[in-house]
């Protein structure tokens, strides 16, 4: 039997779902392929958490999600401190410098992917194949026939990859990827620490990369992302946790005290991706699936966040108008809008990696007072806030109506 609808959205994490989410209120019918069953929730802090910035929190209120996010692992912070491992250099942001009460919010990725299951599982628009996987895509004039590897035969108007870094429908489709190695691993773990965090997250900028605490929700609790280079990163894991917790401790200049490994230690390959084409004739791509970043200034995911509510704007806009969703000239708009915005953070991200580079005591000095500098320029200092923030750019209407 053929089904048939007008968008299929391969991939049901934070991207591909806030992408349903945003379209519950159209006429359009939405099929979801997800090859991963959703994992109840734990107790336990989950390893896994982002950064989510003020304008991905007004996403998640505006799609009726943030309400179903369990306000007791919601951690907001006010304050983000940065500084440069044994100089001088340093800079503090504060939300009421920029008259907010929070600069974002430290969230579990499982407690976010719950919360929008669960609103997503509701709306009437939306078919969910789970666990399901698609296995051929045929695009012709007027619809994408796919394959799921349950055997179903889906028609479609437009083809949505939401489906991660390693991006099935990109590759599938051909479209070439600009590609870099960070040469860098992250490390991520949950920390308890002698001191409270304070609702502050902090990095250090060290000579090998930088590494985040990131504040959790009980207040001697903290995730670390640890940047190295790969084979550090591999050291790192094979430590006795005693030895761990004393580099961890040393390397983050005993800014919160003694800090104890909670958690098991992950290790993530980091690399820039970004995709040469984000759509073409019946396909779009959001999320990881069109761009990957350094997670330094823990941007990923919101610039994702802010892919599926422009999308999902620019569907809605051409369906209202009664015109055919998967036609180029229909996403090129979307294209455009969402490759600058991901060229622009692409390029801060390496700007950032690039300034703490380097080991040189002259270009530290050099570095440490382009800090102090920015620390003392309030509208410059104003600029970075609110960049940080999500609230510079071209913004969807959902966000400014
Ligand atoms: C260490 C680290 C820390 C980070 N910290 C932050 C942070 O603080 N803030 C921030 O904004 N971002 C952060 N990020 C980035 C963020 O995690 C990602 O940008 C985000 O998870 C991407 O979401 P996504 O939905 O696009 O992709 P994914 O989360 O990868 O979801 C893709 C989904 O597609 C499914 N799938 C894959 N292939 C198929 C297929 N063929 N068929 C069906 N389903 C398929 C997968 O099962 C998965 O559910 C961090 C990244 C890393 C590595």
């Amino acid at each position: 039997m053929m089904l048939s609808y007008d968008l299929t959205i391969v991939g049901g994490g934070m991207v591909g779902l806030t992408l349903a989410a945003s379209l519950a209120k159209s006429n359009l019918k939405i099929a979801i392929i997800e090859n991963r069953e959703a994992t109840p929730l734990s107790d336990a802090p989950a390893s896994r958490v982002s950064a989510i910035s003020a304008t991905s929190r007004t996403i998640f209120e505006k799609i009726g999600v943030w309400q179903y996010i369990n306000p007791k692992r919601i951690t907001p912070y006010d304050t983000m401190c940065v500084w440069e491992k044994d100089s001088f250099g340093k800079i503090e942001f504060d939300a009421q410098q920029v008259e907010a009460e929070q600069l974002g919010y430290i969230i579990e990725n499982e407690q976010i992917q719950h919360a929008l299951l669960t609103v997503v599982q509701q709306q009437h628009n939306v078919t969910f194949y789970c666990p399901d996987k698609l296995s051929n895509i045929a695009l012709g004039d007027g619809e994408a026939w796919l394959t799921l590897d349950s055997g179903k035969n889906i028609t479609t108007k437009l083809v949505v990859g939401a489906d991660g870094a390693n991006s099935w429908v990109r590759k599938q489709v051909n479209i070439p990827l600009t590609h870099w190695d960070y040469n860098h691993h992250a490390i991520v773990a949950t920390i308890k620490t002698d001191l409270p965090h304070q609702h502050c997250a902090r990095q250090v900028f060290t000579p090998e990369g930088p590494l985040a605490f990131l504040p959790l929700f009980e207040k001697d609790l903290c995730s670390i992302v640890w940047s190295v280079p790969p084979e550090k990163a591999k050291q790192l894991q094979a430590l006795s946790a005693i030895e761990f917790n004393k580099q961890l401790t040393r390397t983050f200049d005993n800014r919160l005290g003694f800090c104890e490994l909670q958690s098991e230690r992950v290790s993530f390959p980091l690399t820039m991706r970004y995709a040469r084409d984000f759509a073409k004739h019946r396909i779009a791509l959001i999320g990881d699936a069109a761009h990957t970043i350094h997670p330094l200034a823990g941007q990923g995911v919101n610039l994702g966040l802010l892919d599926a509510v422009s999308l999902a704007q620019c569907l809605l806009k051409s369906s209202e108008s009664e015109k055919d969703i998967g036609l180029y000239e229909n996403l090129r708009q979307f294209e455009r809008w969402r490759k600058t915005e991901a060229a622009q953070m692409i390029a801060s991200m390496e700007l950032l990696k690039q300034l703490f580079h380097g080991d040189n005591p002259v270009q530290k000095t050099v570095r440490d007072l382009a800090l102090l500098f920015a620390d003392n320029v309030a509208p410059l200092k104003k600029q970075f806030i609110k960049q940080a923030m999500g609230l510079s750019g071209e913004l969807p209407t959902i966000l400014t109506h």
